[in-house]
């Protein structure tokens, strides 16, 4: 990414990312899941915030286990940390094995046919090693082997016996929500599985369970097991559905103001006069626009700020522009260059949620990189 920021002006918008935020984050989250291990879930390019700026702070900070989604992933992360564990959440394609060995990276395996092929696998090297990760589902319907699958590999559980078996793990649908009772329902079933799974075993190779994401973590010790795998709440998201967000911010992204108009009343705004003016307004336009990852469903919704005004978004969001109206602001807060919070800051990751009806994880995995980005490097 680092090239693509070389020839950004100034004085554009900007998002500013606080890697001390994230380190006291995962901090946090270390300390309510204790004494299990805590690693993180750094896919979709750290959700969005930049896994090369992120995993060596996640690192320094202490974890030593991260999952990604695809293989691609795997191989920039191994890249950029080498020593670190790393598990491929999506499994384990065909033809896929020698990359996952030249890299040193652990496939998730979700069936029993992916079983049988990372063992053959192992055997063809003829070593011991091979570490994997076995994804039981219990309710989720996503990826994972199937309950009877489960029960299959439990009552054979030589098929996985040529290779190590670092990780059972399973994933909740509903932990954002305490309410639900497919919590307690999926951490039963998973507890039951991951016994059955090491009584089947030998001793010595007794293998550790990890089931909880960050929402799962705040669920409680009995969701943690052994290792524990948040990742939205450590970008700052809220963990929890409803209520207020126990994580710090970790984004804030600043537009800035490219012209300022006045409309009279009955004049519209933007494509599709979707706005009209009801009284004379002053209007100001915006360098962010959909494809920064501010969406259309922002158009007459959104909520921006420019100090403590709270300044609304007016019209149909553009490409690379929306409209606030700044009717209400000071003058001398406005101007070409003058910069408006658009997210983080005064306007929380919730509050953008309510009002796009975009979840928090497509906020921070939506961010742009057409604008500069701002590292901010943890206190030493
Ligand atoms: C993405 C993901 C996580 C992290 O979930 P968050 O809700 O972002 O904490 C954990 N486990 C699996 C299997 C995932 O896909």
């Amino acid at each position: 990414m680092g090239s693509r920021l070389q020839h950004t002006p100034a004085s554009g918008a900007e998002l500013t990312i606080e890697l001390g935020v994230i380190a006291r984050n995962y901090q946090f989250l270390r300390q309510k899941s204790g004494p299990a291990t805590c690693g993180a879930a750094v896919k979709a390019d750290a959700y969005g915030t930049g896994i090369a700026q992120v995993a060596p702070v996640l690192a320094k900070a202490g974890c030593e286990v991260f999952f990604v989604a695809t293989i691609n992933e795997g191989i920039e992360l191994r890249q950029i940390l080498g020593n670190v564990t790393i598990y491929v959440l999506n499994g384990l394609m065909p033809g896929s094995e020698e990359s996952f060995a030249d890299f040193n990276l652990r496939p998730v395996l979700n069936s029993l046919e992916q079983i049988d092929a990372w063992a053959f696998f192992a055997r063809s090297r003829n070593t011991q090693a091979s570490p994997a990760a076995i994804h039981f589902d219990t309710g989720m319907n996503r990826l994972g082997l199937s309950l009877s699958e489960a029960r299959a590999l439990v009552a054979t559980p030589d098929r996985a016996a040529s290779f190590d078996v670092t990780l059972a793990m399973s994933h909740l649908t509903s932990a954002d929500d305490a309410t639900s009772a497919m919590n307690a329902q999926q951490q039963k079933l998973f507890g039951r599985l991951l016994n059955d799974f090491n009584q089947s075993r030998p001793e010595r190779s007794r293998v550790p369970g990890s089931l909880a994401n960050s929402a799962g973590i705040l669920l409680g010790a009995e969701y943690h097991f052994h290792l524990v795998r948040p990742g939205v709440a450590l970008y700052g998201g809220n963990p929890l559905a409803s209520g207020d967000n126990p994580m710090k911010p970790v984004i804030r992204l600043k537009a800035r103001i490219l012209q300022l108009r006045d409309v009279e009343a009955g004049d519209s705004v933007g494509y599709s006069g979707t706005y009209t003016a009801p009284s004379r307004r002053r209007v100001a336009t915006l360098d962010v626009g959909y494809a920064d990852g501010y969406l259309r469903s922002f158009s007459n919704q959104g909520q921006a700020y420019i100090d403590d005004w709270a300044v609304p978004v007016i019209g149909r969001i553009s490409m690379d522009m929306l409209a606030i109206d700044v009717t209400d602001v000071p003058s001398a807060l406005l101007g070409a260059g003058a910069s408006v919070d658009l997210l983080g800051g005064p306007v929380t990751l919730d509050a953008a949620s309510r009002t796009s009806g975009l979840s928090a994880y497509e906020l921070l995995t939506l961010l742009g990189h057409r604008y500069k980005r701002h590292y901010v490097a943890p206190e030493p």
